[in-house]
């Protein structure tokens, strides 16, 4: 017997996802991100389902993308967070592995690499420029200056300019308006030669003015949405379910409580199940009572804290529900950007969360 939990990812979704990334980037390239094991989907099993439909793999992990090499991933590779070292950066060279430039630290590095490489060890390369995020990247006014000084070492061969969107999902935000930072993106890169990559899956979902060469689609690709509007508007699919099963019910009488803290009390008699799912498995403690939930097909509500192992639900009007009955977290039925909300959250922090103790289980 194993604990009914389990984790389905839809490889089908995945790549009719990233058709639709595709599609909706026009002329442009795209980028898969796949950071963060695949937003929880599973990075090896992503990028072999998206292989023949997408143009590159974006990550953050240095391990991953050489092992993406080793298995024979043959297509482009970017390193959104580029390298830490000189060491990472004589690997990414040596497995042909492009990656971000975003502080002058970063280019004396690159110079003293070069200083020792055959001038035919040529790479690419993406300058970021921080146009009002303030994370990563150069002024626009002191992009190209930055820029000419990559250009002058004999191995530097393309270089693509990037920068991120504080605000894709919230375009006339007040203190940072979406279309000022293209503006500022404009300005700074005006004259210099390159690929332009912008547009995360907020900005391909609603601003394909803004796609250029390429594009860098996340969490579009697994079926949820950067905080706009809901991924059905667009056609996506969700590629992971989340599902477990009940297996326990207690009636309970008015003024009883459920779970730690005896948080949730009944104001009438009800039916309340436990679910073998708990924030050990990656389901949000902080989730409250009212946090939507399907059990035998039917939407109903979390009741109580969630614990480590389990949470309850309110099966008081779903009369078939019994132990044994089937219960998804989130999945095709139940969007995770809703739970996320519910949660005070957003639905990439709950894909990436699930636990390693919940089993995968793929599905054609
Ligand atoms: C994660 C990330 C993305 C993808 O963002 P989504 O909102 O998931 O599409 C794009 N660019 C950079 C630099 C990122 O770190």
């Amino acid at each position: 017997m194993t604990r009914p939990i389990v984790k389905i990812i839809d490889l089908s979704a995945l790549r009719q996802n990233a058709l639709a990334a595709k599609k909706m980037a026009g002329q442009a390239k795209v980028w898969a991100v796949v950071k963060a094991d695949a937003y929880g989907h599973g990075l090896f099993r992503t990028a072999k389902a998206l292989e023949n439909i997408v143009d590159g793999l974006a990550l953050i992990e240095i391990d991953s993308a050489i092992r993406l090499r080793e298995e024979g991933w043959q297509k482009e590779i970017l390193m959104l967070q580029g390298f830490y070292d000189a060491a990472d950066l004589t690997a990414f060279i040596q497995h042909h592995i492009q990656f971000a430039v975003h502080d002058n630290e970063q280019i004396e590095v690159i110079e003293a690499v070069c200083q020792r490489l055959p001038e035919d060890s040529t790479f690419d390369l993406y300058l970021k420029m921080n146009t009002g995020m303030n994370r990563l990247g150069f002024k626009p006014e002191n992009y190209a200056k930055a820029y000419h000084r990559l250009k002058k070492l004999p191995q530097v061969r393309q270089i693509g300019m990037m920068t991120h969107f504080a605000n894709a999902d919230d375009a006339n935000n007040s203190v940072l308006p979406f279309a000022e930072q293209v503006k500022r993106f404009k300005a700074g890169s005006a004259g210099l030669e390159g690929n332009h990559c912008i547009a995360n899956s907020a900005a391909i979902l609603e601003f394909p003015e803004v796609d250029f060469e390429w594009v860098r689609a996340g969490i579009m690709l697994y079926g949820a949405t950067p905080g706009i509007k809901s991924a059905k508007d667009f056609h996506l699919i969700p590629a992971m379910s989340l599902e477990s099963k009940l297996i326990s019910i207690q009636e309970i009488n008015p003024g009883d409580a459920v779970g730690y803290g005896s948080q949730f009390v009944a104001d009438k008699p009800m039916r309340v199940a436990v679910v073998a799912c708990g924030y050990a498995d990656g389901y949000p403690r902080v989730a409250p009572t009212g946090t939507p939930i399907i059990v035998d097909g039917v939407k109903t509500r979390t009741v109580g804290r969630v614990s480590m192992d389990m949470l309850g639900v309110d099966v008081t009007d779903i009369p078939s529900a019994r132990v044994g009955s089937h219960v998804e977290l989130w999945g095709k039925n139940l969007p995770v950007d809703e739970v996320a909300e519910a949660a005070g959250t957003i639905g990439y922090e709950l894909l990436c969360a699930v636990a390693p103790r919940v089993p995968v289980q793929e599905k054609e």
